[in-house]
């Protein structure tokens, strides 16, 4: 046992998102003070990441689809960080902290959420100009960009430049990709009454996907239902095609298309954590076989790490970064990576720490999925509920609703979850706002110019 916590357990969580805070959140339900938690994450926050088309999309505040750590672990330790060694040999962790101080945290019990981060591939200029789509920074820079970009080609004259600001060009047509155009192109249709001087038929949407269809969750019926829903709306879905390069604001296509771009969103596909198969960095069993699980944590069903000699008893991992068995879908299959299993894995692996700390056994994680659901804009959305053995397809309007009533369900906090409610009636109330602030990214450039013209002599 550890000796630094008073003599009490002391449970490590790495990673803030959907398992960390959940297994922190629960286990203090569960333990009260029994136990000492330290949650470690490089941002102070939780980003509640399926809100995140909505952000994109001017629906919800960025804010709003945030909760704060501190506030909501009341009682735990919580560490600002990048987690850099896991050394489970030893029962210690290393975070690098902003000041460059190395922090050597050891453990009793230790839970892996680490999450993931986009995969790239290496298509020339794509690490350049591309931005991702899984942080709210991310979202708000897309809308902030496309937003900005209406009001500058509403003032162009110039018909090349102008082609350009409003050509928006997505990669990736999972779930999160398919979202993220969706709900963008929906905004942009919004905010055209308030420019007369654009056409619909001025904007280019296109989305690249190398798949034969996209949103891959859902049937092929109602992928073809979003497929169509999609193109009615004039969004140019490019299917089995490649991006081939993205230089000097040139997209390349393998379908021979070739035009320019003001923003390329990549959401083809993410990869764990990288520190997980970083050489030197981990030490926990990962899947090297290449294929989706290629780098996740080798995990049981009781969500326990797979160790070289059997289950290593004080190891836990889960959500995105994690090989974790389905019992639900059969043998041989593993839980796909999404919020509806890491929530519930979050709050297995609290149950089973406390079953190991009070000397019980430990239990399977089994979770029937309860469908799917994706919102396509205001009003528009696609689904999958299974209740009760049944399959339930919805589309349109009471697709939306469910989305959104779900995920209002699953947001942290009450708090956040009434600000989300509020921001949607008030963008029904007064539609939604039409400011894009790309500056955001660079505040102090007006101070600067500012200082470069009054600081010189005339
Ligand atoms: C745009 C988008 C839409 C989505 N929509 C849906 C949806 O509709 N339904 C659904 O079920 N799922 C959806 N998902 C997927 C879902 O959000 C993830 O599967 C889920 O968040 C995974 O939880 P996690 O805890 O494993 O990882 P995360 O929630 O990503 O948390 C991982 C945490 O670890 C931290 N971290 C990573 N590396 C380090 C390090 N080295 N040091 C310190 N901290 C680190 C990160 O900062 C992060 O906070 C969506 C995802 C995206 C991006």
């Amino acid at each position: 046992m550890n000796n630094t916590h008073g003599g009490k357990p002391h449970v490590l969580v790495l990673g803030g998102g959907s398992v960390g805070l959940t297994t922190a959140a629960d286990l203090r339900k569960t333990l009260g003070t029994e136990v000492a938690i330290t949650i470690v994450d490089s941002r102070p926050y939780m980003t509640y990441q399926p809100f995140l088309p909505e952000v994109g999309a001017g629906s919800i505040d960025p804010r709003n689809v945030l909760a704060p750590l501190r506030k909501i672990l009341a009682g735990t330790k919580v560490v600002t960080g990048s987690v850099t060694k896991i050394r489970s040999a030893e029962n210690v962790v290393v975070v690098d902290t902003e000041d460059d101080v190395q922090l050597e945290i050891s453990y009793d019990y230790l839970v892996v959420g680490l999450g993931a981060v986009p995969r790239l591939l290496p298509i020339p200029g794509l690490a350049e100009a591309a931005i991702g789509f899984k942080w709210v920074e991310e979202a708000v820079a897309v809308r902030d960009r496309i937003l900005a970009n209406l009001a500058e080609a509403a003032s162009t004259k110039d018909p090349k430049i102008r082609k350009r600001l409003l050509t928006f060009t997505f990669v990736g047509g999972g779930f999160a990709g398919g979202e993220a155009i969706a709900e963008t192109e929906d905004m942009v249709r919004d905010a055209l009454r308030y420019y007369p001087d654009l056409h619909a038929s001025d904007i280019r949407f296109v989305l690249i996907d190398a798949a034969p269809f996209i949103f891959p969750e859902l049937t092929e019926d109602q992928r073809a239902y979003v497929l169509n829903q999609l193109r009615e709306r004039g969004i140019e879905v490019k299917l089995e095609t490649f991006l081939n390069s993205v230089e000097d604001g040139v997209v390349k296509t393998s379908d021979g298309d070739e035009f320019e771009t003001d923003l390329l969103v990549w959401n083809a596909g993410v990869k764990p954590s990288p520190i997980l198969l970083e050489e030197g960095a981990s030490d926990l069993p990962v899947i090297t076989e290449r294929g989706p699980l290629m780098g996740k944590v080798d995990t049981l069903a009781d969500l326990r790490v797979n160790g070289a000699d059997g289950p290593i008893d004080n190891v836990f991992a889960a959500g995105d970064c994690a090989a974790v068995p389905d019992l639900a879908s059969g043998e041989g299959k593993f839980c796909p990576p999404n919020a509806q299993h890491a929530v519930r894995q979050g709050k297995r692996i609290a149950d089973n720490i406390a079953r190991s700390v009070q000397g019980r056994p430990l239990v399977d994680y089994y979770h029937k999925n309860l469908g799917t659901m994706a919102t396509l804009g205001m009003y528009k959305g696609v689904g999958r509920l299974h209740v009760a053995d049944k399959e339930f397809d919805l589309r349109g309007l009471p697709a939306w609703a469910a989305a959104r009533a779900y995920h209002v369900y699953a947001m942290p906090t009450f708090g956040r979850k009434v600000a989300v409610v509020a921001d949607w009636v008030t963008n029904m109330i007064s539609r939604r706002d039409i400011i894009g602030i790309p500056e955001q990214s660079s505040p102090r450039a007006a101070f600067e110019l500012a200082a470069n013209t009054s600081s010189k002599p005339k």
